[in-house]
């Protein structure tokens, strides 16, 4: 059983850390804090983390309470080295091999049957345990200071967009955690792709690797039905996750959906009428061939709405192309699935 955290909620003092200016004092100071039990939210090359020792149950319950987070929804673990897999996995199969070879450090995320050593609360019970290396030099560090896998979601409330910078670290969860890092924007911007090798390879979520990138390394890989569709009822999701309200701002929002054209002409004809009943509408439109900007962008956008209050968010849909299709299933969801074919 885990201790009460005794102090009260939002009253914690949240230390902050600047990765370029004070490098190794602020990974060896976050790495010692992980080690005793704390939460540390940390830069990655995807999004911000919310960190905390994956070794330690009680320590990762603390995550799931400072972000709000559905019990039945695993986490991953980070690690430094290859090799540490090994000690994650019941076994290596050899696919996961030659995947982490070709993608790690990056913005790939492994699922497969946990060993013992992994408790409970980092796989919300499940039989197994997804992980990743990442590529971000100060999370190395932090992984490396700390001396144990580092197990952390995304450090956002949850369902609220992903934090690219440590500013929406803190509008989320100052006083809630016991240190932050802040090294400056995310290069992806979107979370790491998710695939679970039991079975059939399947993407469980897209993200920075893409399917075709995946697949000229171990051929034939599935996509989730849940990728870019809503659960249907009944349907039993292959990742906790995708049950959830997920990047969803606090705007009513729609993705236009069709030729180009016709769908900035709709969009501007709705904008028009939304604003004549009084309504703060925000126009997204991302460039269709240069989809690496409109993941860099797309969750800050997103919270930069949030904050000037906007009632009204109209979208246009990407091709579903390389990181596009990831994008498209982070706007799927923020929109509830709310799409407008035109
Ligand atoms: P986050 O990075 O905050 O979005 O959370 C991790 C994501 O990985 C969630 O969507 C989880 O549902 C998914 N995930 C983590 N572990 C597993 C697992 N063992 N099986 C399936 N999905 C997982
Ligand atoms: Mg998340």
């Amino acid at each position: 059983r885990c201790g009460d955290p005794g102090t009260e909620f939002g009253s914690m003092n949240t230390e902050f850390f600047n990765a370029a200016t004070q490098k190794e004092n602020g990974t060896n100071v976050c790495g010692r804090i992980i080690r005793a039990g704390g939460l540390v939210a940390f830069p990655t090359e995807t999004v911000y983390g919310l960190g905390a020792n994956g070794l330690d149950g009680c320590a990762v319950e603390k995550i799931f309470a400072a972000k709000g987070r559905p019990g039945d929804n695993p986490l991953i673990l980070h690690i430094a080295k290859k090799s540490d897999l090994k000690q994650l996995w019941k076994h290596v199969p050899d696919k996961a091999r030659q995947l982490a070879d070709a993608f790690w450090p990056g913005p790939l995320t492994m699922v497969y049957l946990k060993s013992d050593i992994v408790p409970p609360q980092v796989t919300a019970g499940l039989s197994t345990v997804a992980v990743r290396m990442p590529e971000h030099k100060t999370a190395l560090a932090l992984i490396r200071a700390a001396g144990v896998p580092i197990a952390a979601p995304s450090a956002n409330l949850s369902g609220k967009p992903s934090p690219t910078c440590a500013q929406h670290v803190l509008d989320d969860l100052d006083g809630c955690i016991d240190a932050i890092i802040d090294g400056g924007d995310c290069r992806v911007g979107v979370e790491s792709t998710v695939l679970s090798l039991v079975g059939t390879p399947t993407v469980l979520r897209p993200g920075g690797v893409t399917r075709e990138m995946l697949e000229s390394v171990i051929g034939h890989v599935d996509i989730a039905h849940a990728v870019l569709n809503p659960l249907k009822n009944g349907e039993t999701a292959a990742s906790p996750g995708m049950k959830y309200k997920h990047y969803a701002p606090r705007a009513e929002m729609t993705i236009f959906s069709g030729e180009r054209e016709k769908v900035k002409l709709a969009m501007a004809e709705e904008k028009m009428r939304r604003a004549a009943q009084g309504q703060k509408v925000e126009v997204i439109v991302y460039d269709d061939a240069d989809p690496q900007t409109a993941a860099h962008d797309f969750f800050a956008r997103l919270r930069a709405c949030d904050k000037k209050g906007v009632v009204v968010i109209l979208a246009a849909a990407l091709k579903e192309d390389g990181i596009g299709f990831a994008v498209m299933n982070r706007m799927f969801k923020s929109a509830g699935y709310n799409i407008r074919e035109v």
